[in-house]
C-alpha cells in the first residue's frame, strides 16, 4: 500500500475538490484519500512519503483523440486550409503510414507517458498501430475506424472493418479496449455507418466520430456545395452529400460511451442533438489552429461533456497533452484564467474518462485506479492560482502510476 504525500491534490472529480497537504492511499485502486492529518489518524502506523516541496498529485491525465498512424509527420503536410490539408494527406499518405514504423509509434507512447498521460483514445485507420497500442503500458481506448463512400465498395468495407475489429478484440485486456470510430458524416455511407453501430450495441464499444470539423464539411453536409464539391465531384464522382449532420447525429440513437470530436462548426440545434445524445464533445485546439478551422465556442456548448485531445500529429506538432491545454489556455480569451484552466484540467481528466467510457478513471476518489501522476511547481503557490501555474509551469513529471505501478521507473 502506497502513502503519498503532496502539497495539493487535485481529485478532479465533479466538484473540482482540491486537498492542500493531501495524502493518497493506493494499491491498484485508491483505497482513501484525505489531509496528511485525517490520514494520520486514521492510519497510524503508517509509513507516508512526502513527494517535496510544492509538489501536485493530480489524475494521469487522458488525451481522448489521436492517431498515431499519422506520427511520421513533421514538415510534409500543408496546412492553413483544411481541404488542402486533405489533399496533402491523401498526397503523402503513403509515404507518411511507412514511415510510421513500430519504434517511431513506441516513441510516441513513450513520450506521451512521460509526460504525465495515462490513457488515450487511439483512431486506427489502418491497423498499423495495433501492436504498438496493445504492448503499450498506457490504457489504450483503441477505435477500429469505418469509412468510404462508393457503393460499389461497401461490402469489402465492411469486411475489412470487421476483420480489423475482431483482431483488435483478440488484445482485449483491463488496459486495451477495443472501440469503434465512424471516420465523419462526410466520408461515410450511412450502410457502413448503421452496421458498425449495431456492432458497437452489440459489443457495448465505445464510439467516437469526427463531426463539423471545417466551412467546407458544414458547406456539403447542408448544401452539396462549397469546397468539398469540386473534392467529391473529382475523387468519387458524387454530386450530393449522403445525409445532413441531423441525420448523420440520429444514427447514433441508443449508443453508449459517445464522443464526438470537433464539432466547431456545429449549431445549435446540431449540439443540442449531441446533449441528447448523451455524447461528449472532443476539444483539438492545436488542430483546429493548424488547419485554420474555427475555435470551439465553449461558452455555445451548454452543458456538454468536455474532453481534449491532441489529434495526431498530421495536424499537431506534439502529442503532449499539457501543451495542448497551455494552447487552449490561450485561445479561449472570454473565460477568467482560474476558471478556464479548471475546466480545461477537467476536460483532460473526469472529461476525458467520460468521453472513452472509463468509469474507473479520470479522478482521485476511493475505488478507482490508481492512475495519477507527481509534479513538482518551481514556487510556492496560492490555491487560487493553482491551476494556472500548473498550465504554465508544470514542467517534469516524476512519476506515472497505472493502476497502482509507477510506470517511470
Ligand atoms: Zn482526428
Amino acid at each position: 500500500m502506497n502513502f503519498l504525500a503532496s502539497d495539493w491534490i487535485l481529485t478532479c472529480d465533479e466538484n473540482f475538490a482540491i486537498i492542500k497537504d493531501g495524502v493518497i492511499v493506493f494499491d491498484e485502486t485508491i483505497i482513501d484519500i484525505n489531509t496528511k492529518e485525517n490520514i494520520e489518524k486514521k492510519y497510524p502506523e503508517c509509513e507516508i512519503v512526502y513527494q517535496g516541496e510544492n509538489s501536485v498529485i493530480m489524475p494521469g491525465l487522458i488525451n481522448a483523440h489521436l492517431h498515431l498512424e499519422f506520427s511520421a509527420n513533421k514538415t510534409t503536410l500543408s496546412y492553413g486550409n483544411f481541404v488542402k490539408w486533405l489533399f496533402s494527406v491523401i498526397q503523402n499518405r503513403e509515404e507518411l503510414i511507412e514511415k510510421a514504423t513500430k519504434e517511431l509509434m513506441d516513441n510516441e507512447l513513450n513520450k506521451l507517458l512521460s509526460n504525465g498521460t495515462t490513457t488515450i483514445g487511439a483512431i486506427s485507420s489502418y491497423g498499423f498501430d495495433l501492436n504498438s497500442c496493445s504492448e503499450t503500458k498506457l490504457n489504450v481506448v483503441y477505435f477500429t475506424e469505418i469509412l468510404g463512400s462508393k457503393p460499389e465498395m461497401i461490402d469489402t468495407l465492411l469486411q475489412d472493418f470487421r476483420e480489423k475489429f475482431l483482431l483488435a478484440k483478440k488484445h482485449k485486456s483491463a488496459n486495451f479496449i477495443p472501440a469503434i470510430a465512424i471516420h465523419s458524416p462526410y466520408s461515410t455511407h450511412p450502410f457502413l455507418i448503421r452496421e458498425a453501430l449495431r456492432i458497437a450495441r452489440e459489443e457495448n464499444a465505445p464510439v467516437s466520430a469526427h463531426f463539423m470539423e471545417s466551412p467546407a464539411e458544414n458547406d456539403w453536409l447542408n448544401y452539396s456545395n462549397g469546397e468539398f464539391a469540386m473534392f467529391f465531384k473529382d475523387m468519387l464522382n458524387q454530386q450530393k452529400s449522403l445525409q445532413t449532420p441531423s441525420e448523420f447525429l440520429m444514427s447514433f440513437k441508443n449508443t453508449n460511451k459517445l464522443s464526438f470530436t470537433h464539432c466547431v462548426e456545429a449549431n445549435k440545434d446540431e449540439l443540442s442533438k449531441i446533449k441528447e445524445l448523451g455524447a461528449t464533445i472532443i476539444h483539438c485546439p492545436n488542430s483546429n489552429r493548424l488547419l485554420n478551422n474555427k475555435t470551439l465556442n465553449l461558452e455555445y456548448m451548454d452543458s456538454i461533456p468536455l474532453a481534449i485531445g491532441t489529434d495526431g500529429l498530421s495536424s499537431n506538432y506534439t502529442l503532449d497533452l499539457f501543451e495542448e491545454l497551455k494552447s487552449a489556455f490561450f485561445i479561449h480569451k472570454q473565460f477568467q484564467t482560474e476558471e478556464l484552466a479548471n475546466k480545461l484540467i477537467l476536460s483532460a481528466t473526469n472529461g476525458g474518462a467520460i468521453a472513452l467510457g472509463l468509469e474507473n478513471k479520470g479522478s482521485l476518489k476511493i475505488a478507482k485506479d490508481s492512475d495519477l501522476i507527481v509534479f513538482n511547481l518551481p514556487d510556492s503557490v496560492e490555491i487560487e492560482n493553482l491551476t494556472t501555474s500548473i498550465i504554465l509551469h508544470k514542467t517534469k513529471v516524476n512519476k506515472t502510476f497505472i493502476r497502482g505501478n509507477n510506470e517511470l521507473n
